[in-house]
């Protein structure tokens, strides 16, 4: 793989776009960031790895968090995940809470708002609620090989004062009985874990495992079963991008998960993981010139998974 001529291709893409979409402003610590940061990280399965322009600087990974709890829940719940969340895209927007009535309170899939809700919930169950977010930063700083990976506190304060629809979905789902903590210790955990700051390259490498079966192919850590992986990838396919998830399956053709901080983690198989920053969002809240270069990356690269 010619990966200098990768690079400067998706610089060229990239280019006319800059700065383009609109930035998340529900708190003020997401509206202030600059929308002509553009940063992309690539890790392979052989460690190699690729930067672009902002990769190293920390952004709020918001809802790309929701694929490393899912992981968690996965592991320590197993398959009764299923029981209290579906595996379906919900053709909504992040935080809708519409179709939760219809379906009495179990939401569409984990990577929404209300599903990653659930799983938070089930871990919450299990371990705690600081434990829960102890555990998942643990996990990060170890798969990234970087413990100075942590919670942008100012963010997690803003989430909470800002966080009346979360609260509503979570009170919604616990009246139908699908929420088994308080309201406000699972939502404590969800804002936190969504206010994780990292970088492309710290995601990309967190994100490795994905790629290979569930197992870091680095430190040989096996993550999550090969069928558990296998699993994620697909809801990530499927759902990663709320009401636009078709479209980015059309344009990118890898897993993937955005966050309205501007990143997008996609996953490779058999390649590796990447990610991308680019503060300024479309109408679905994912980054808008972070799909214009992934578009590019799949397209040099060939790795869409369906050729
Ligand atoms: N913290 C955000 C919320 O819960 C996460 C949403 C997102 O990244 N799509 O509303």
């Amino acid at each position: 793989m010619d990966w200098p001529s990768i690079i400067s291709d998706i610089e060229h893409a990239v280019e006319p776009v800059r700065g383009q979409g609109t930035v998340a402003n529900y708190i003020p610590a997401l509206a202030a960031v600059d929308p002509n940061k553009f940063g992309l990280a690539v890790v392979l399965g052989d460690g190699q790895t690729f930067c672009i322009g902002d990769s190293e600087e920390t952004f709020s990974i918001q809802s790309i968090s929701k694929v490393f709890t899912l992981s968690m829940a996965l592991r320590v719940v197993g398959d009764a995940l299923w029981q209290r969340v579906g595996k379906e895209p919900s053709g909504s927007p992040f935080n809708s809470i519409v179709q939760l009535e219809a379906e009495r309170g179990i939401p569409r899939n984990p990577l929404i708002n209300a599903g990653a809700i659930v799983v938070t919930d089930h871990l919450v169950e299990q371990i705690g609620s600081p434990q829960t977010v102890t555990d998942l930063l643990d996990r990060l700083r170890t798969l990234a090989e970087d413990d100075s990976i942590n919670i942008d506190e100012s963010v997690a304060k803003s989430e909470s004062l800002a966080g009346e629809r979360n609260r509503a979905l979570a009170s919604f789902m616990k009246s139908y009985g699908n929420l088994n903590c308080s309201v406000e210790d699972t939502l404590s955990a969800y804002f936190a874990h969504c206010s994780i700051a990292m970088s492309c390259h710290q995601l990309a490498r967190a994100a490795l495992f994905l790629a290979f079966d569930g197992c870091d192919p680095l430190s040989g850590q096996q993550m999550v079963s090969n069928e558990a992986c296998r699993r994620i990838n697909a809801v990530m396919m499927s759902c990663g991008h709320y009401d636009n998830s078709g479209d980015f399956t059309y344009r990118i053709g890898l897993p993937g998960k955005s966050g309205v901080g501007g990143g997008i983690l996609v996953i490779a198989p058999g390649h590796g993981a990447a990610t991308v920053w680019s503060p300024g969002l479309n109408s679905a809240g994912t980054s808008a010139v972070g799909s214009v270069a992934l578009e590019t990356l799949v397209k040099a690269t060939g790795w869409s998974v369906f050729v």
